[in-house]
C-alpha cells in the first residue's frame, strides 16, 4: 500500500509534525503545491479526532501555508464524515487561517469551494496565488506551443503498421512496461513514428511513476540541469522550456540541477501535453511466447488480463533487471523492524531520537542519513568499507555523443573494460548531499569500516566493524541494487532462456567480475539474446530499456543522459523489425495501390463542375464559389 506519509515527507524534505498514514489515494494537487505548503492527513486509524467516523479511503486533508491552514479536505458525499469535518473546520478557523476550502475532486480534475472568505491581510497568500495563476497561463501557452511545433513536424502521419489478430482481438504492436520518463520518452517517439496500436501500463497510481516522490530523498538531480534527450530535440518541450514557463526565467538562472519534485512535475505535464495514455495501477506479472507473439498478463487490482503483443518493452528502471535488498548475511538474524533499505518506505519521524547507522557511500547513503537527521535522530553513523568517501564519477565521463550513441558498437571486450571502469567504483554522493549531512553536529562518518556482522541484542542492534562496534536501533542499508534477472516476477516464466553476459563472454584473467556478469546480454535494440541459440526465438520481441542495459548498450535506459541516443536507438530497432517482418504484406499492398494522384483526365472546368459539396471543400473550393472560367483560345 502506498505510503502517503512518505511521498509527503520526501516531497516536503523534512518529516511531517502530525501523525500521518497512507491512503490509497492521493489528492492530485500535491505534486504541484506541496513544495510551499505543508499537508496534515488524517485517517480513521491515524487521527483520534476522528476515529471511527471516517471510512476507508476517505481523509480529509488540512493544508497550510507556511504555518498557517490554509484548505480543509473530506469526503462530502459521506454525511457523518461531513459533521467530523466540520469540527476540524471550526478547530483550524481558530488557527487564523488564511483561507479555508472545501475541495471536490473530479475524474481529471480538482476544485475548491472557499468556506470563509481569504482574509485582505493575506498578502504573501494572494501573492502567491497571483504568481501562480501567471504560470498556469505560461504553462497553458507553452503546451500551446508545443502542439503547434508537433503539427510542423508531422510527417510522415500515416499509420501504417499491418493489423493482426488473436483470439478475436487485436494484437499489440508493442506494450511498453513502466510509465516513468523512459517508458513516455519510447511513447512519444512511438506516435511520431505513427505506430499508436501501443500500451503503457505503470503499476504505480499517476504521478507516483518512478523514485521521485517515492523513496528519492535529495532535494535536487545529480545530471547536469541542461540534459535533454526524451523531448526528442522539440525546445518547446525541454525540461528548461517547462522550468522557465512554471517558475520564471530568474528561476531557472539561480539553480544549478533540476529540483527533484520539479523534475516529477515536468514528467506529469509532459505525460498529458502529448497525450500519452498510460494505464496506472496496472501491473504485469507474466511474460511469456505464445505461438509467435508475445503474451503478457496483466493485474488490474483483482482481475487478470491476458494480451497478447508482437513487442514488448521493459522500462522498469534502476530495479528493472535487478532487486533492492540488505545484505542477506547481515540481515539473518535481526528482526525486520530495525532495518530497512534506502529504496523502502521509511517513516523518518520514528527515527527521532534514535541512533540510526547506514550502510553506504553513496548518493542514497547520505540523503537519508539527512532524512534521519533533519527528523531529529540522536545521532547518525555511516559506514563504509573504502578508506575515503569517493569524489569522482565516471559516469559523467560519459556525458559525450560518441559514448551516448555508440558504446553498443565497441567489442565485447572493450564494453567489458570501460563498464568495469565505469560500475565498479561507487557513485559519490553530489556535493549538496553531502554538505547537507554535515550541517549535523551529531553526523559521523566512519571510513575502513566495512560490517562484518549484525545481531539483534532486545533493546539495539550490535554492528561488528572492521574497526570496532556500534549499538544502532535502527538501520538503513543504502546498499543499492544487486542484479538479478530471476527476482523480477515478471520475468520468471523465461528467465532461464536469456543470455548473460557470463553465457557470451570470458573476461581476462584479472579482470573478472561477478556483478557484470549477470547482466543480460542485449543486442543492438536491447532485445533480450537466447541463452541457447534457436531455443527461445521470442525473445527478440522483448526489449529491455532497463539500467541492466549498461554493460550492453551504456547509459541509456532509466538514466536521462541516456535517452537522447538510447530511445530512438530501441524505436529505430522496433521500427525496423515491425516493418521488416511485414515487408512481403506491404509489397502485396503496394501492388494493390490504386489511389490516382492524377485525378482526372477531364478540364479543370469539366471537373469541378461536377463535384458535389464535400468533394469541393476536400479540394478546398468553398461551397457556391463560381467554377473556375475557361481560357478563350486567341486565334
Ligand atoms: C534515488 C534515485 C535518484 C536518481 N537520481 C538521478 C539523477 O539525479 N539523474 C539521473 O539521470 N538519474 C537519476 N536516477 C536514475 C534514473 O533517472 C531514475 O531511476 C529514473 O526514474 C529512471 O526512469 P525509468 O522510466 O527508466 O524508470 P522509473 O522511473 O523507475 O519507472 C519505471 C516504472 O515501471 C513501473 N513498473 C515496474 N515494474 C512494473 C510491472 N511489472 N508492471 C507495471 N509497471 C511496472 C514502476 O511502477 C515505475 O513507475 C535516480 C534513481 C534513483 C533510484
Amino acid at each position: 500500500m502506498l505510503r502517503l506519509c512518505e511521498v509527503l515527507s520526501a516531497t516536503l524534505q523534512r518529516p511531517l509534525p502530525i501523525a500521518v498514514v497512507g491512503g490509497e489515494e492521493v489528492p492530485s494537487f500535491l505534486p504541484r503545491h506541496a513544495a510551499r505548503t505543508l499537508v496534515f492527513v488524517f485517517q480513521q486509524r491515524s487521527s483520534s479526532l476522528f476515529r471511527g467516523a471516517l471510512r476507508r479511503n476517505h481523509y480529509l486533508t488540512l493544508r497550510v501555508a507556511g504555518s498557517v491552514p490554509a484548505l480543509v479536505r473530506y469526503a462530502s458525499d459521506r454525511p457523518n464524515c461531513r459533521a467530523q469535518a466540520h469540527q476540524l473546520v471550526g478547530a483550524v478557523r481558530q488557527c487564523n487561517p488564511v483561507c479555508l476550502f472545501e475541495s471536490h475532486f473530479g475524474k481529471s480534475n480538482a476544485f475548491y469551494v472557499p468556506l470563509m472568505e481569504a482574509k485582505p491581510m493575506a498578502k504573501r497568500a494572494r501573492g502567491l496565488r497571483r504568481r501562480h495563476d501567471a504560470n498556469t497561463k505560461q504553462i497553458a501557452r507553452l503546451s500551446a506551443r508545443v502542439r503547434r511545433e508537433l503539427s510542423y513536424l508531422g510527417f510522415p502521419s500515416r499509420e501504417w503498421t499491418v493489423p493482426r489478430f488473436q483470439d478475436g482481438a487485436r494484437v499489440l504492436d508493442v506494450l511498453i512496461v513502466g510509465g516513468g520518463q523512459g517508458g513516455l520518452a519510447i511513447a512519444f517517439h512511438l506516435k511520431r513514428e505513427q505506430i499508436t496500436n501501443i500500451r503503457i501500463v505503470d503499476r504505480n497510481p499517476r504521478g507516483l511513476e518512478g523514485p521521485w516522490l517515492k523513496f528519492a530523498r535529495m532535494a535536487m538531480l545529480r545530471t547536469p540541469k541542461e540534459v535533454t534527450g526524451m523531448e526528442l530535440g522539440i525546445p518547446s518541450l525541454t525540461a528548461r522550456a517547462w522550468y522557465e514557463a512554471r517558475f520564471g526565467r530568474d528561476a531557472w538562472k539561480s539553480i544549478q540541477t533540476f529540483p527533484r519534485t520539479a523534475w516529477r512535475e515536468y514528467l506529469n505535464w509532459f505525460r498529458d501535453v502529448l497525450d500519452l495514455p498510460v494505464e496506472n495501477e496496472v501491473e504485469v506479472t507474466a511474460i511469456g511466447p505464445s505461438g509467435d507473439l508475445l503474451l503478457a498478463h496483466l493485474r488490474h487490482g483483482q482481475r487478470v488480463e491476458r494480451v497478447h503483443a508482437r513487442k514488448i518493452v521493459l522500462s522498469t528502471g534502476i530495479e528493472g533487471n535487478a532487486t533492492w535488498r540488505p545484505p542477506q548475511n547481515l540481515v539473518a538474524y535481526v528482526p525486520a523492524t530495525r532495518y530497512a533499505h534506502s529504496a523502502d518506505n521509511i517513516d523518518f519521524r520514528r527515527l527521532k531520537g534514535k541512533r540510526i547507522g547506514v550502510l553506504g557511500v553513496g548518493a542514497a547513503a547520505f540523503d537519508n542519513a539527512a532524512m534521519a537527521l533533519e527528523a531529529g535522530a540522536a545521532r547518525v553513523d555511516l559506514c563504509f568499507r573504502r578508506a575515503e568517501i569517493p569524489r569522482i564519477n565516471p559516469l559523467l565521463w560519459g556525458h559525450f555523443a560518441g559514448i551516448l550513441a555508440h558504446f553498443g558498437e565497441l567489442s565485447d571486450l572493450e564494453r567489458w573494460r570501460f563498464m568495469r571502469h565505469m560500475l565498479e567504483p561507487p557513485q559519490p554522493p553530489p556535493q549538496h548531499a553531502y554538505w547537507r549531512c554535515l550541517e549535523f553536529t551529531n553526523f559521523h562518518w566512519h571510513p575502513n569500516c566495512g560490517w562484518r556482522s549484525v545481531r539483534d541484542t532486545g533493546r539495539a542492534v550490535s554492528v561488528e566493524t572492521e574497526t570496532g562496534s556500534f549499538k544502532f536501533d535502527f538501520i538503513i542499508f543504502a546498499t543499492g541494487t544487486e542484479t538479478d534477472l530471476s527476482s523480477r516476477p515478471e520475468l520468471a516464466p523465461i528467465v532461464d532462456q536469456i543470455a548473460l553476459w557470463r553465457d557470451r563472454f570470458t573476461p581476462p584473467t584479472g579482470e573478472e567480475n561477478d556483478e557484470l556478469g549477470s547482466y543480460p546480454y542485449l543486442g543492438n535494440a536491447f532485445e533480450f539474446t537466447e541463452r541457447t541459440p534457436g531455443a527461445a526465438p521470442f525473445l527478440r520481441r522483448l526489449h529491455n530499456f532497463t539500467y541492466g542495459a549498461m554493460p550492453s548498450l551504456g547509459l541509456t535506459g532509466a538514466a536521462i543522459p541516456g535517452m537522447k541516443y538510447g530511445v530512438p536507438r530501441l524505436v529505430n530497432g522496433l521500427v525496423r523489425d515491425l516493418f521488416l517482418e511485414d515487408a512481403a504484406r506491404h509489397y502485396e499492398d503496394l501492388a494493390a495501390y490504386k489511389v490516382p494522384e492524377l485525378a482526372t483526365l477531364e478540364s479543370k472546368y469539366d471537373w469541378i463542375s461536377g463535384l458535389d459539396g464535400d468533394a469541393l471543400a476536400d479540394i478546398g473550393v468553398a461551397a457556391g464559389a463560381k467554377p473556375p472560367r475557361r481560357k478563350r483560345l486567341v486565334s
